[in-house]
């Protein structure tokens, strides 16, 4: 099973997010830390359906989020359309970033688990860097390049070059060597060349993905792309998209099959597809299918990896008491 976690569904998590009541005990939940984004991709809306960006304040994110704890959330998923641009006023007076906001949070006793998305590579501060290496701090980031080109780069306005987004991988695997990373990649984005096409290949094959998301391009109305007129033949759309989404799967596949033997903590989320299966997550978002009691459910158990899947990992459940309860 794979949950989409792409720029664009964070967008969407928004408007279902207005329907949650704050109320809902939730292992694993989602606080809206920032809105809208000042980034002005060619291909994007949100900067026009979202406006500006906001943040919310720091004191009012960590009261929420010692709500969502006491009603027992385990791992909170801090959440922006473009959330490490996130600059919040501190209760000094300061305007926090993203890191120090992550850091008063991990204080939060009973929280085991952080995780943010969606961000941009050009927001990638130092302190958020470093914090990567707080242990509440999951070892996955989403970080979305959508090309590798640095001549699509700008056509897409995305304000940076493809060596800037290595040295900030690099930065980060300095920070957490065992990061692992996604993306999400936009392929026949009008005017791509083969030669700009194999530079998004070497990225991924230079990155090296645990998972990401690809999509052909197609048009938003109103937003600038809309009106270039070099697009892509779709035959050669399709044939690219096939390639990258090969070279994904195959990263995909061997990151999870190197998973095997190891034993991590999973939090148990919900009943898998069959009797008797239990599902969670891996502190890397491997989705992890095991064979136990429901009772397991809501809590974090150790789990040894036996077999690793394209999409997804099994493994056996190494001791029954679980490391985290939920609350009650
Ligand atoms: S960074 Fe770009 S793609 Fe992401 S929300 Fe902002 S404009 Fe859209």
């Amino acid at each position: 099973e794979k949950i989409n976690e792409t720029e664009f569904d964070v967008i969407a998590k928004f408007d279902n997010l207005q329907k949650i009541p704050t109320t809902e005990n939730k292992i694993s939940s989602y606080l809206t830390i920032q809105e809208g984004c000042d980034k002005f991709c060619t291909f994007c809306v949100v900067p026009y359906t979202r406006g500006s960006e906001y943040s919310r304040t720091v004191q009012g994110i960590v009261d929420e989020a010692k709500r969502l704890v006491d009603n027992g959330a385990l791992e909170i998923c801090l959440l922006g359309q473009n959330v490490n641009a996130f600059h919040g006023e501190g209760p000094d007076g300061k305007i926090w970033g993203l890191g120090r906001l992550i850091q008063a949070i991990a204080d939060i006793d009973g929280l085991e688990r952080i995780r943010y998305t969606t961000s941009h590579p050009r927001d990638m501060d130092d302190e958020l860097i470093e914090t990567h290496a707080h242990p509440k701090l999951m070892p996955f980031l989403h970080l979305p390049v959508q090309s590798g080109s640095d001549r699509i780069l700008k056509a897409m306005n995305r304000k940076h070059k493809a060596d800037l987004y290595r040295e900030v991988i690099e930065k980060l695997r300095k920070s957490r060597p065992d990061l692992a990373f996604s993306s999400d990649f936009i392929v026949a984005f009008p005017g791509e060349t083969e030669e700009d096409f194999e530079d998004t290949m070497q990225l991924v094959r230079d990155v090296n993905y645990a998972s990401a998301y690809s999509f052909k391009y197609s048009p938003r109305p109103g937003t600038p792309a809309a009106n270039m007129q070099n697009l892509i033949r779709p035959d050669i759309a399709d044939e690219r998209l096939a390639r990258l989404q090969g070279l994904i799967n195959e990263q995909q596949l061997a990151f999870n099959q190197q998973s095997v033997g190891l034993t991590m903590p999973v939090l148990i989320e919900r009943k898998g597809k069959r009797e008797g299966q239990l599902s969670g997550r891996s502190p890397y978002f491997q989705s992890v299918n095991i064979q136990g009691n429901e009772r397991l459910m809501d809590t974090i158990v150790n789990v040894k990896i036996t077999e690793g899947f394209a999409n997804s990992v099994t493994g056996d459940v190494v001791l029954q008491e679980t490391i985290s309860e939920a609350k009650a």
